[in-house]
C-alpha cells in the first residue's frame, strides 16, 4: 500500500475536524443549517491555514446526496460516503472549480472562467468556485468578476481566498462575507500533531513537536509536512534531537542556560555556555534573538504569570526563572539585547558580538542592588522610617513637629535598599514654586549622591532591629486615632496596626497589591495569617495573589500561610487602601490650606479675582 502523506491523510473532512477556526466554522454551519448561505465568501489568512480545506468541506456540504438529491440534502454534516463526497475528497469533483489567480491574472482567463458560471452544475447541486490569491487578478479581471458577484446564478457559490485583502477593490470586498482565518498557534499545532501521531502509532517526544510547531509558523500543512520529514529522518519516530538537527534550530536548553547564568550574574559561566554553543556552529544572531525572546517571556511571567505561553514546552522553567530576576534588570537586559542585535552587523565576528552583548548586560547592571531575595530576609528599618516621614509631611507645619522629625532623622540615614534611586526622588522633593506648601520635611537622606551614601547589606544589618520591637516603635509613633485601633498582641504576631505599617514595604504590585489593600487581619497565629477581604473585591481573589503575598511576607520576616476570608469589614478598622485614601485627603487639605494662606496666592485672588481650583491641587511629594 502506498504511503499517504499526513497532510493529505489528515486533511479535515468535516467542519468538526477543522482545527483552530471555530468562528468560521460556526458561521458556516449556522448558515447551512438555516439555509441562509451567502453567495460569496472571502477568506483571508496566511498560507496553510485551511482555505482549500474549507472550500472542499463547503462543497461537500452543498453537494452531499446522503439525504436526497434535492435541496433537502444540503447539510452541515456531509456523510463522506456518497459519490459527491468521495469525488470531492479525492479532488475529482467537476463542480468544485479551484483557480489559482496568481497564475491566471489575465482578463481572458477570468472571462473564460466566468462564461461557464451560468451553466448548471454537471455533477452536483451547486458549483463552488474557489479563487485562491484573488488579489493577484488584474483590474479588468476584477471588473468581470464583479458583474458575476452582483447577480450570481442561484447554483453558484464563490469562495475567494487571499493573503492580502488590502489589495482587493472595495467593490469586491463589499459583496463578500469576509472571514479572517487565524494563524495557527504553536500550542494548537502541538495538540493536533500529538493526536495525529498517537493515532498513527508513531512514537514522539513532545518537545520535538514544539520545535515543529514553532517552525511551521502558523501553518498546519507545513507542520504536517515537517512531521512527515521528521518521521522519515527519525526512522519511524519523532525525537527532539532529530528534529532539532533537521530544522537546524538551536537547542532551547542552551538559551535557558545562558539566561540562568544571567540570573546568577555569573560571567564565567556565561562565557562557558557560549563556548559550548560555539561547538554546534550556531547562528549567533539567532541565539541573541532567542535570549531576548526569553527575557520578554520572563517580564510577562513577572507581571502576568497566567499569560506565559508554553512556547517551548518550558512554561514552568520560565516561571521559576522569573522569580530570580529584578524587573528592572530584565528590562535593561532586553534593551541591551536588541541594541546588541542591531550592532551585530558592525561586529568583527558574531560570536564576540554575542559575548560582548551578554557581558554588557552584567556590566551595566546597577551596582549595589541586591539580588531578589531567595531566602527570607530580616525585616528592614523601612516601616518606621516611612511612618515618620509620612507623619512629618502630614502634620501641620509647626515647630515641634519639625524638631521631632529632626530628632528622629538619624535613624533614617540607613537608606532602605528598595527605595528609588536618589536621582529619581530628588526631583519630586524640590518644591516646584514658592507657592507650594512648605511642610517641614526631615532632612532627605535620599538627596545623598549615590557615590557617598551607597546602601549596603552591612549598613542595613547594623541598623536592624527585631521585627517585634520594630512594630511597637511604629505603633507608638502613630497619631492617637490609629494607636487606639491597635490592640496589644504578642510579639512577632501581626496585628492590624502592624499590617498597615508593613503594607508598603511588602513591595506588592498590581492586582495583588489592590487585593491585599482591601484586607484587614482577622487572625495571625504566627503560622497562618487569616485575612478578611472586603466582599466588593471577592472576585479578584486568586491563588497567585496568595502566593505572592506569602512570598512578600516571608521576605519581610513573616513566613506565613495566607488565607482569605470574604466578609464585611468592621467600620472601626481601616484597610490599607482606606488609610491611603485618608492620608491622601489629609495631605490634599493641608496643601489647599497652605495655598490659601500663601501671600502670593492671596494677592492673585485680590488683584485678578483668581480662584483656587482645589481639585487641581497636588501635594508636592506623593508618598505611597
Ligand atoms: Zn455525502
Amino acid at each position: 500500500m502506498s504511503y499517504q502523506v499526513l497532510a493529505r491523510k489528515w486533511r479535515p473532512r468535516t467542519f468538526h475536524e477543522l482545527v483552530g477556526q471555530a468562528h468560521v466554522q460556526r458561521a458556516l454551519v449556522n448558515a447551512l443549517d438555516q439555509g441562509r448561505l451567502h453567495h460569496a465568501y472571502l477568506f483571508t489568512g496566511t498560507r496553510g491555514v485551511g482555505k482549500t480545506t474549507l472550500a472542499r468541506i463547503l462543497a461537500k456540504c452543498l453537494n452531499c446526496t446522503a439525504n436526497g438529491y434535492g435541496d433537502e440534502g444540503v447539510t452541515s454534516t456531509p456523510c463522506g460516503e456518497c459519490d459527491s463526497c468521495q469525488a470531492i475528497d479525492e479532488g475529482r469533483f467537476v463542480d468544485l472549480i479551484e483557480v489559482d489567480a496568481a497564475s491566471r491574472t489575465k482578463v481572458e482567463d477570468t472571462r473564460e472562467l466566468l462564461d461557464n458560471v451560468q451553466y448548471a452544475p454537471t455533477q452536483g447541486r451547486y458549483k463552488v468556485y474557489l479563487i485562491d490569491e484573488v488579489h493577484m487578478l488584474s483590474t479588468s479581471s476584477f471588473n468581470a468578476l464583479l458583474k458575476t458577484l452582483e447577480e450570481p446564478p442561484p447554483h453558484v457559490k464563490f469562495l475567494l481566498a487571499t493573503t492580502d485583502p488590502q489589495k482587493l477593490p472595495a467593490t469586491v470586498l463589499s459583496r463578500c462575507l469576509q472571514f479572517t482565518l487565524k494563524h495557527m498557534q504553536p500550542v494548537r499545532i502541538v495538540e493536533h500533531l500529538a493526536m495525529v501521531l498517537a493515532a498513527e502509532q508513531v512514537h514522539f517526544e513532545e518537545s520535538a513537536l514544539w520545535l515543529i510547531g514553532k517552525a511551521a509558523d502558523g501553518s498546519m500543512r507545513d507542520a504536517m509536512s515537517l512531521t512527515d520529514q521528521a518521521i522519515a529522518f527519525g526512522q519511524g519516530s519523532v525525537q527532539h534531537l532529530d528534529v532539532a538537527a533537521m530544522l537546524g534550530t538551536l537547542d532551547h536548553r542552551h538559551v535557558l542556560a545562558l539566561v540562568e547564568a544571567l540570573a546568577d550574574i555569573d560571567a564565567p559561566r556565561l562565557l562557558h555556555e557560549v563556548a559550548e554553543l560555539a561547538e554546534q556552529g550556531p547562528d549567533f544572531a539567532a541565539v541573541l534573538d532567542d535570549v531576548t525572546a526569553v527575557l520578554h517571556r520572563l517580564a510577562v511571567a513577572q507581571m502576568v504569570p497566567e499569560a506565559v505561553d508554553n512556547g517551548h514546552g518550558d512554561r514552568e522553567t520560565i516561571l521559576a526563572l522569573a522569580g530570580r530576576f529584578i524587573a528592572e534588570d530584565i528590562q535593561l537586559y532586553y534593551q541591551i539585547g536588541i541594541q546588541g542585535r542591531g550592532d551585530m552587523v558592525h561586529a568583527p565576528d558574531l560570536r564576540s558580538a554575542l559575548e560582548m552583548t551578554l557581558l554588557r548586560m552584567l556590566a551595566f547592571r546597577p551596582q549595589g542592588v541586591p539580588k531578589p531575595p531567595q531566602a527570607s530576609l530580616p525585616m528592614r528599618a523601612e516601616p518606621a522610617a516611612k511612618s515618620e516621614s509620612l507623619q512629618a509631611a502630614s502634620s501641620p507645619p509647626s515647630a515641634p513637629a519639625a524638631d521631632e522629625a529632626l530628632a528622629q532623622s538619624p535613624s533614617e540615614t540607613a537608606q532602605p535598599a528598595s527605595s528609588p534611586p536618589p536621582w529619581e526622588k530628588s526631583v519630586d522633593a524640590t518644591p516646584d514654586s514658592p507657592s507650594e506648601p512648605q511642610a517641614p520635611l526631615p532632612p532627605e537622606p535620599k538627596m545623598v549622591p549615590p557615590w557617598e551614601g551607597q546602601p549596603s547589606i552591612e549598613a542595613e544589618a547594623a541598623n536592624e532591629r527585631t521585627p517585634s520591637t520594630e512594630i511597637q516603635i511604629a505603633v507608638s509613633d502613630e497619631p492617637i486615632a490609629e494607636a487606639e485601633a491597635s490592640q496589644a498582641t504578642e510579639p512577632g504576631r501581626l496585628d492590624h496596626q502592624a499590617w498597615l505599617e508593613l503594607f508598603d514595604s511588602l513591595g506588592l504590585g498590581g492586582l495583588t497589591r489592590n487585593l491585599a489593600a482591601h484586607c484587614i487581619i482577622e487572625e495571625d497565629n504566627g503560622a497562618v495569617l487569616r485575612l478578611r477581604l472586603d466582599p466588593s473585591q471577592a472576585a479578584m481573589q486568586a491563588d497567585v495573589h496568595q502566593q505572592r503575598l506569602e512570598k512578600s511576607l516571608e521576605s519581610q520576616g513573616f513566613p506565613r500561610k495566607v488565607s482569605f476570608e470574604v466578609a464585611a469589614l468592621p467600620e472601626e478598622l481601616e484597610t490599607p487602601r482606606q488609610r491611603e485614601t485618608r492620608h491622601g485627603r489629609e495631605r490634599h487639605a493641608l496643601a489647599v490650606a497652605a495655598l490659601n494662606k500663601d501671600p502670593h496666592v492671596q494677592k492673585l485672588q485680590q488683584v485678578f479675582g483668581a480662584k483656587l481650583i482645589e481639585s487641581s491641587v497636588k501635594p508636592a511629594e506623593e508618598l505611597r
